[in-house]
């Protein structure tokens, strides 16, 4: 049987290359790499139904419906699948999208892939431990790296504190 997440798997690219500027490096990862792994059963009991549709669906929630857009207290932004800290708010910004957004993840916190769906070419953004979708990357952040993390809400738990 051929699950949601070897398909995932197998959608995913295998560069090397740095793409979209600095920070950003495509790599490599087996369907089953992922440190935090659930059964579809086990995601719906651990998510809330919007978050698994954004987590494991891949779905985007509505602009402008995230608590998050207006949080500008220091914190991490953690995800809301496996709690691994994703994004610091030093790196959060408002381009006026209607999604949280980052000009930076957090070190180690993030796997790209190239996403084709709806006909757009687009790099998706991944939790590193669990594989949840969190948005999309797009390359017209501000500086220092150009980047703009555009990433759903829902996906994501604010922990409010010190950022070291
Ligand atoms: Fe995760």
């Amino acid at each position: 049987m051929i699950t949601r997440r070897r398909l995932l798997g197998m959608s995913l690219v295998s560069l090397g290359a740095l793409a979209l500027g600095s920070g950003l490096r495509q790599i490599a990862f087996a369907a089953d790499a992922f440190e935090v792994t659930h059964t579809d059963a086990e995601w719906q009991k651990l998510l809330t139904l919007d978050q698994y549709a954004v987590l494991r669906e891949k779905a985007t929630e509505p602009p402008e419906s995230s608590p998050l857009n207006a949080e500008t207290r220091p914190g991490l932004y953690a995800c809301a699948g496996c709690a691994l800290p994703l994004f610091s708010s030093t790196t959060k910004y408002d381009p006026g999208e209607g999604w949280p957004s980052f000009w930076a993840p957090l070190p180690h916190a993030i796997v790209t892939a190239e996403d084709h769906s709806y006909g757009n070419n687009r790099t998706e953004v991944l939790c590193r431990r669990c594989g949840g979708h969190l948005g999309h990357v797009f390359p017209d952040g501000p500086k220092p790296t150009g980047l703009r993390y555009c990433i759903d809400g829902v996906a994501m738990v604010f922990k409010p504190g010190a950022v070291g």
